[in-house]
């Protein structure tokens, strides 16, 4: 049965946190687990929710509010960890709590404009391509201090971490040269001590190479492949879009 299945996945990649955590000398508690779950069925969520897991993280904004209606009753934790068009904002607001993917200045703003519209605040990331590649979105790595200084100034988005994609490579040490950088551009931006931010969260590592971003001080792992099975699509679909 498929929930017997992904809760067989769920232990794995628990069995998988310990010992990534063991191995480096951190405290399990310290690392959690959102659900990666684009193209994910709401029956499929909802088995995963069952097991106790309430972070959900969704790539794009319509699918996840389809999603967010039937699950809602759950009192999950919304993610977006997509890239977000600037048109999609007032929707995903609707459901978010938090914006992962925040990586330029007309995002920033226009996000900045709907909360004071809306008369709310939102917490977000500062998503940053660490892996150089053009393809993949993020504000470029040596830019993302000057990034950061700038989104601090709109009073209605509290920064709360960074997020950042792994280069897609067998080669370990390249992929762990990513989350190294992230963790640098972490404790840069600490010490500024900029007001309404606190870089307190790490979104880094997925399903073949959270062990890795774990090692380098990842507190919340993006995993869905390795507990919900192959996606129909390619990543390229979700992570090269252009808008
Ligand atoms: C799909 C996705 C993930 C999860 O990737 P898996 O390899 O399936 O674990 C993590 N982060 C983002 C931004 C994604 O789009």
């Amino acid at each position: 049965m498929e929930s017997d299945i992904i809760k067989n996945n769920l232990k794995i990649i628990q069995k998988r946190i310990n010992r990534a955590c063991d191995l480096s000398n951190r405290n399990k508690n310290e690392v959690k687990l959102l659900l990666a779950t684009k193209t994910v069925s709401v029956e499929n969520i909802q088995f995963a929710i069952d097991e106790g897991y309430s972070l959900l993280g969704e790539n794009k904004v319509m699918e996840a509010m389809e999603k967010y209606e039937v699950l809602k009753e759950n009192r999950c934790e919304w993610h977006i960890i997509g890239h977000l068009q600037t048109n999609k904002i007032k929707y995903a607001l609707k459901f978010a709590d938090v914006i992962q993917s925040v990586d330029r200045i007309k995002l920033a703003n226009k996000l900045q404009n709907r909360c004071e519209y809306d008369g709310r605040n939102i917490d977000i990331f500062i998503q940053v391509n660490t892996s150089f590649e053009k393809s993949k979105f993020g504000i470029a790595p040596e830019r993302a201090i000057e990034f950061i200084k700038q989104v601090s100034e709109f009073p209605r988005l509290h920064i709360k971490g960074l997020m950042t994609i792994g280069l897609l490579s067998s080669q370990d040490e390249k992929v762990r040269d990513c989350f190294k950088l992230l963790k640098e551009i972490q404790l840069k931006s600490q010490a500024l001590e900029l007001p309404n931010a606190s870089f307190d969260e790490l979104s880094m590592g997925m399903s073949n190479d959270l062990e890795l971003a774990i090692e380098e001080g990842s507190t919340m792992i993006r995993v869905g492949t390795a507990i919900f099975g192959q996606r129909p699509f390619p990543d390229s679909y979700y992570w090269n879009e252009r808008n």
